[in-house]
């Protein structure tokens, strides 16, 4: 396989590097505090710089706002935004996720009132799954929705749903018939997160800060227009969800928001206060990770060369997400371990990436329920016993 650019692809990556650079002084940094202040109107702006730019929703069909663009230039965009320290884009859940299964199974009106102005952040998205009781056994989940005429009456609980605080809109996964079995009585729907009867409350992390929530449905009325998909299909329709959040977290950039230039920039800006020992430690460490860094990247790259030619992603994206967590969480270590004996009480991009990676360790499938998929569907170890017979792996729990 040739890494390096097409003709083509380098005359995307010089334009869009140019158009990052004129710009540079409305996009937000790795480690700015923007994306945690009340108001993110400094990330928003961020976000909707890059969308008037054309750079946001790059593989979205042109008539829902995106640009009909590859796989590739996504990942030339993520690159240079990476290169130029700038972060995710606040919208990322909604631009990987939640956009994209409207996109599969909305109906036109829902395209058309939604997602230009998810794009271009206008309105932020969050993930309605998780519940206390149900993770990575996502289809066990409880919120129940009940039909009253036209609308649904919704009553139950979700958790850890990032960004819910300041969503507008949300994807939301729930249980339309208990008398199925578990994957086949769901149904999904959007919700509007200022409804009545729609609570959130912040957890706050070790980070300091409060990313995710906790978020109750109380005697919530969500009309019949606002379902995704077929009643009781909501599965099929959280797979749309759960294979773009794999691709969003698994895919190109690998990196997991640290860009390992930035880091070496940064370890050779301090080593030289080290004793000679650490150095050489250091030196061996940095080494380490660059190459777990390299390969999560090519990594990345077959994933985006089998998307190129319409293939669906396999276990690679489990691989990707796995490598770049681990390789980013070792990464964010070594930098605050450089950063001198009170690195870990500075309040810094290395202590908030350090303290906020684990998460994703987490999130979008946890470290286990991924080696287990790659064990399965890469080593042909045998599969885990299950109860949901008929299901592979993947199909029966949240990747
Ligand atoms: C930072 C962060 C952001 C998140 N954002 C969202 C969001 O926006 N929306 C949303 O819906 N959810 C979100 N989540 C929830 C996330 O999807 C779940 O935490 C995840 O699916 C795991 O579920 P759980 O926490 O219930 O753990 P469990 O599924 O209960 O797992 C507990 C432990 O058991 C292990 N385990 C479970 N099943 C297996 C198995 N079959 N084989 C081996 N080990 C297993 C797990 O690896 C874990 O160590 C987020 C989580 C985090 C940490």
């Amino acid at each position: 396989m040739n890494f390096d650019d097409t003709p083509e692809e380098a005359a995307y990556r010089e334009q869009v590097r140019t158009y990052i650079a004129d710009h540079r002084d409305q996009l937000i940094s790795v480690g700015d505090g923007a994306r945690r202040e009340g108001d993110l109107t400094r990330a928003r702006e961020s976000q909707r710089v890059m969308y008037e730019g054309g750079y946001v929703g790059i593989t979205w069909p042109k008539d829902v706002g995106g640009q009909g663009g590859s796989p590739m230039q996504q990942a030339i965009v993520d690159q240079e935004l990476g290169k130029a320290g700038v972060p995710g884009h606040v919208g990322l859940i909604g631009i990987g996720m939640c956009g994209p299964t409207v996109i599969s199974h909305g109906s036109d009106d829902q395209k058309q009132r939604y997602l230009k102005r998810l794009l271009s952040c206008e309105d932020i998205w969050c993930q309605l799954f998780s519940e206390p009781a149900s993770g990575s056994d996502l289809a066990a989940l409880r919120t129940r929705a009940v039909r009253e005429g036209d609308s649904w009456r919704i009553n139950g609980q979700k958790v850890w749903t990032t960004l819910a605080q300041y969503a507008d809109y949300g994807i939301l996964l729930t249980r339309t018939d208990p008398t199925l079995a578990k994957h086949k009585g769901l149904t999904m729907f959007v919700v509007d997160m200022k409804a009545p009867g729609v609570t959130v409350r912040p957890l706050r992390q070790m980070s300091g800060s409060a990313e995710f929530n906790e978020v109750f449905f109380d005697d919530v009325i969500v009309h019949d227009s606002e379902r995704l998909g077929e009643v009781n299909d909501g599965w099929r329709v959280g797979l749309t969800t759960l294979m773009s959040e794999r691709l969003t977290l698994g895919g190109g950039g690998g990196e997991m928001g640290i860009s390992g230039g930035t880091a070496a920039s940064f370890i050779a800006s301090q080593i030289g206060s080290l004793s000679e020992d650490r150095q050489a430690l250091v030196r061996q460490d940095f080494g380490r990770v660059w190459t777990q860094l390299l390969a999560t990247r090519y990594t990345g790259y077959r994933l985006l060369s089998a998307i190129s030619k319409g293939a669906m992603p396999g276990p690679e994206a489990s691989a990707g997400k796995l490598a770049g967590t681990k390789a980013g969480r070792q990464l964010a270590d070594l930098a605050v371990r450089v950063s001198g004996d009170g690195g870990v009480w500075f309040e810094g991009p290395w202590q908030a990436s350090q303290a906020g990676l684990p998460g994703l360790a987490i999130a979008g499938g946890t470290d286990e329920v991924l080696r287990n998929v790659i064990g399965e569907r890469v080593l042909g170890l045998p599969p885990e016993p299950r109860a949901d017979k008929g299901l592979s792996f993947e199909e029966s729990v949240k990747l």
